[in-house]
C-alpha cells in the first residue's frame, strides 16, 4: 500500500494497513511528520490558546498578582512548549509507525498512473513506486481570495499566522469560521485589538444564534469587535504603518496585520491527478464514496483532501477506515455523529444536531438549557459565562442534539456523545448521579428541564 502524507489521515491509514497484512510506504514531502496538524494548525494554534487562557487570567486575577504582559512580546515566547510538545508528539509518531514496521519515504510523490508514484527526493533522486491501492492523505491549505494579497509579513493566512515574530498591537480577522473564531478570541485574549470581519450576520453559522450570541458576546467582553455583514472590497499594506481593508460599505479598518482564514482547498498540487484518472470536484475536493474510495476503484481518500468536516478527529477515524476497506477489513460501523470542538475563548462544542436543524426536521422539539452561572462548579471556578443545551424529540425521549459554550466544552461534549451514540432516553442524564460540584452536572439540569416540559405536555 502506497500513502502520501504523514498527517493524521495518513498515519492512521498507514498502521491499519500494515496492521491488516501489507507491505506500508508511507511517503511525507516535508522532513517533519504529522502534517499541517502538529506543524501548522490544531497543535501550534491550541499551545498558544493555552498562554492565551493564562495571560487571561493573570489579567482578571490582576488584583493578586500585579500581572500586566510586557510590550513587544515575542509570539515564541507565548508558544515556548510548542517545541517540547511538537518533539514528544514527533517522537510518539515515529516510534509508532516504526514498531508497526511502516516503511517511511521522504520525498514528493505524484501519480505515473493509478497503480504507479515516482517519489522525488531533495537531492532530486527520483523512484518509481508501484501498488495495488494507494491513499491520498495529502491534506490542504488556505484558500486566497484573489483580493487579499497574502504575504506573509502583513497580511497571513492560518498557516503562516504564528510566524509572526511580535504579538501586534491590532489584529484584523478576515473570516467567520471555526479557525477565524479561535484566532480572533485568542489573540484578543492575549490584548492585542482584533476586528473580526465576516460576510455572514453571524460566526459560526452551524452552531444557534444563542451559542454564537454567547460567544461574541464574550469575544466583545475581551475588547474585540464583531462586523458581521460585512463584505471584503480588498485588502493592502499601505507600505508605511498599516494593512488597510476596504469594505463595499466603504468602511476602511486599518490594523498592524491580517489574518485571511476564507477556508481551505484539497493539497493536491503535485500529485498530478490526472495521470491517475482523477479530477477535483467542483468544491476543489477529491469525491469519494462511502468507503472512501474515489472514482478510481483501487485509489482511496481521507482527510482534509476530501473535505468537510476537515478535522484532526475525524481524519484520523477516515484514514483508518480507508486502509480497512483497501484491505477488505470490516472497520465497524461509520457513525456520522461527528463532535465539532471550537476551541475559541470561550470553547464551544457540539454534537448531534442544532435547535435549528431539528425544528427544521422534527418540529416542536424539546430544549433543556442550563447555564453554568446556575452549577456550583460554575460559580466555584468563575467559569459562568457558559451554558449546555440538550435538544430532544417532540416527545422528550430522544436526544437530537448537545451545543455547549463555554470552558471545558470540548471535553464535555463526550457525555453527550456516548449518550447519542448508545441512543440512550433523555432520563439517562436524570437517573446518572454525576460528581458534584462539575460543569457536567449540567447535563442533568438541562435534562431535567426537558423532563419538566414533558410532564406538561
Ligand atoms: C489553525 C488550525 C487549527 C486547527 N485546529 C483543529 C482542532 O483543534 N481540532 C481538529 O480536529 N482539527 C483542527 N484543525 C484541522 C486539522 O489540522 C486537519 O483536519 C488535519 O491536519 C487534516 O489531516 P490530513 O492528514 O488530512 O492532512 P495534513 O495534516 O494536512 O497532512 C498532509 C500531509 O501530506 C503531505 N503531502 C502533501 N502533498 C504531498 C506530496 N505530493 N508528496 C508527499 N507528501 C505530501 C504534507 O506535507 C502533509 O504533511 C485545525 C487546522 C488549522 C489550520
Amino acid at each position: 500500500m502506497l500513502i502520501v502524507g504523514s498527517g493524521p489521515a495518513g498515519q492512521k491509514a498507514a498502521v491499519q494497513a500494515k496492521r491488516s497484512g501489507a507491505r506500508v510506504a508511507l511517503i511525507e514531502k516535508t522532513r517533519e511528520l504529522g502534517g499541517s496538524c502538529v506543524h501548522r494548525g490544531t497543535i501550534p494554534s491550541k499551545t498558544l490558546r493555552e498562554n492565551a487562557l493564562r495571560v487571561k487570567n493573570m489579567r482578571l486575577n490582576a488584583a493578586l498578582a500585579n500581572f500586566e504582559l510586557a510590550e513587544d512580546v515575542e509570539l515564541a515566547t507565548l508558544i515556548n512548549r510548542l517545541n517540547d510538545v511538537l518533539l514528544a508528539h514527533d517522537t510518539y509518531m515515529r516510534r509508532q509507525l516504526e514498531r508497526n514496521g511502516v516503511e517511511m519515504i521522504h520525498g514528493r510523490a505524484r501519480f505515473l498512473s493509478a497503480n504507479q508514484m515516482e517519489v522525488t527526493s531533495v537531492k532530486a533522486e527520483k523512484q518509481i513506486l508501484e501498488s495495488k491501492n494507494i491513499i491520498i492523505a495529502s491534506g490542504s491549505y488556505p484558500r486566497h481570495p484573489d483580493n487579499i494579497p497574502i504575504d506573509h509579513e502583513y497580511l497571513f493566512d492560518s498557516d503562516s499566522i504564528l510566524s509572526m515574530m511580535y504579538l501586534p498591537k491590532s489584529l484584523t480577522v478576515l473570516g467567520g469560521g471555526v479557525i477565524a473564531s479561535e484566532y480572533a478570541s485568542i489573540f484578543q485574549a492575549l490584548g492585542v485589538k482584533v476586528t473580526m470581519i465576516d460576510k455572514y450576520p453571524r460566526p459560526l453559522g452551524f452552531l444557534d444564534d444563542d451559542l454564537t450570541e454567547t460567544f461574541i458576546n464574550g469575544f466583545k467582553h475581551m475588547g474585540g469587535t464583531w462586523m458581521g455583514e460585512t463584505k471584503i472590497a480588498k485588502a493592502y499594506w499601505n507600505g508605511f504603518d498599516a494593512v488597510v481593508v476596504e469594505t463595499e460599505n466603504g468602511k476602511q479598518i486599518h490594523s498592524e496585520k491580517l489574518l485571511c482564514a476564507a477556508g481551505r482547498i484539497a493539497h493536491v498540487k503535485e500529485l498530478e491527478i490526472a495521470n491517475a484518472g482523477l479530477e477535483l470536484n467542483q468544491y476543489g475536493l477529491i469525491s469519494v464514496d462511502e468507503n472512501l474510495r474515489t472514482a478510481v476503484p483501487s485509489i482511496y481518500a481521507a482527510g482534509d483532501v476530501i473535505g468537510p468536516p476537515s478535522l484532526a478527529s475525524a481524519s484520523m477515524e477516515q484514514g483508518r477506515r480507508a486502509a480497512c476497506n483497501a484491505m477488505g477489513v470490516a472497520s465497524g460501523v461509520m457513525h456520522n455523529i461527528i463532535p465539532v470542538g471550537i476551541y475559541s475563548i470561550p470553547e464551544l462544542s457540539s454534537i448531534g444536531i442544532s435547535e435549528t436543524k431539528a425544528r427544521e426536521l422534527h418540529g416542536d422539539v424539546l430544549v433543556g438549557v442550563a447555564k453554568f452561572d446556575e452549577i456550583a462548579r460554575g460559580q466555584i471556578s468563575g467559569t459562568q459565562d457558559g451554558m449546555l443545551k440538550i435538544v430532544s424529540d417532540p416527545n422528550g425521549e430522544k436526544i437530537l442534539g448537545v451545543m455547549i459554550v463555554g470552558e471545558g466544552a470540548t471535553e464535555l461534549i463526550h457525555i453527550g456523545q456516548m449518550a447519542l451514540l448508545a441512543n440512550a432516553d433523555i432520563d439517562i442524564f436524570v437517573e446518572s448521579i454525576f460528581n458534584f460540584p462539575t460543569l457536567a452536572e449540567a447535563y442533568r439540569a438541562a435534562a431535567l428541564e426537558i423532563v419538566h416540559q414533558r410532564k406538561k405536555l
